[in-house]
């Protein structure tokens, strides 16, 4: 279990959203509520994601990560709290076992305006995404598009970890422009995603979380999380910060996308969908 947090609305203190209400981010590192079996506590360090203007005015992500407990950073409360940003995700770590406790190991994963977290296991990672890379190069080929989904493209993830090579497979969907264009479209990255993950290891734990500074997009499969949507913001969290009445839990097996007043809830694997092609 690990547990994220993306934040989109009026511009906020990077620190003070990791340590906002009375059940924040920094607390369910050390006290989470919801861990459906996926561990006990978030202690394998933590990262948050920031967005900026970058040279052609497009946002660009920033970062930064510690692989120890966010509860021993004193950058949390000295440092982060001066950053101010429209945009936020932040992300608390439990290693999967057999996976190394590291800062590379540790969300958010950014390339250009994207940033990401996966809370969940990939059972046989390995072996899994291996399998789903030659999957989305034969759909790649079909639609006659450059090959970006060779194995060893997998040896670009950061860290050997299922999340981290996950994230290779994700950012060159969202990267691909002629075998579709994900990155209008990441919530159709999301689904072929993790219905490739899923066909290959139905065990699998998918709760992903993907920000571009203006929106953020989650899936859910296995892990908890909620929704916090006005016309001024919005929040998507593993759990809910505070008490407000307006947290809103998500069902299991959902795709959602939110920005400031609009909240979409969609089927992630309709039952009609043919899952047995790529
Ligand atoms: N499997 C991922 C990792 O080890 C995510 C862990 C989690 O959600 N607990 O980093």
């Amino acid at each position: 279990m690990c547990r994220h947090l993306g934040y989109v609305g009026p511009p906020t203190s990077v620190g003070e959203l990791l340590t906002r209400g009375t059940h924040s981010l920094r607390t369910q590192a050390w006290a989470p509520k919801e861990m459906r079996g996926g561990g006990t506590i978030n202690a394998d360090g933590f990262g948050v994601a920031w967005w900026r203007n970058g040279a052609c005015g497009a946002p660009q992500a920033s970062r930064y990560r510690n692989p120890d407990p966010i509860w021993t950073d004193p950058a949390v409360e000295e440092v982060l709290p001066q950053l101010v940003s429209g945009a936020v995700l932040g992300s608390i770590r439990s290693a999967t076992v057999g996976m190394p406790v590291e800062r590379a190991a540790c969300a958010p994963f950014v390339d250009g305006r994207w940033a990401f977290s996966h809370n969940g296991a990939i059972p046989e990672w390995r072996r899994v995404l291996t399998a789903v890379t030659s999957d989305l190069d034969v759909a790649a080929t079909r639609a006659g598009a450059t090959r970006l989904f060779e194995t060893a493209r997998l040896l670009e993830a950061e860290a050997a970890t299922d999340s981290a090579a996950l994230w290779v497979l994700l950012r060159d969907l969202l990267r691909s422009t002629d075998s579709g264009d994900y990155a209008k479209t990441p919530a159709t990255a999301l689904r072929l995603l993790v219905d490739a993950v899923l066909r290959h290891m139905p065990t699998a734990r998918l709760n992903l979380l993907i920000g571009d500074g203006e929106q953020v997009w989650a899936t859910t499969v296995h892990h908890a999380l909620s929704a916090f949507v006005t016309d001024d913001v919005a929040i998507l969290s593993s759990e809910p910060y505070d008490d407000d009445p307006r947290w809103q839990p998500i069902p299991d097996r959902k795709l959602v996308s939110a920005r400031p007043g609009v909240l979409s809830i969609e089927e992630l694997t309709p039952p009609d969908t043919e899952r047995s092609t790529p």
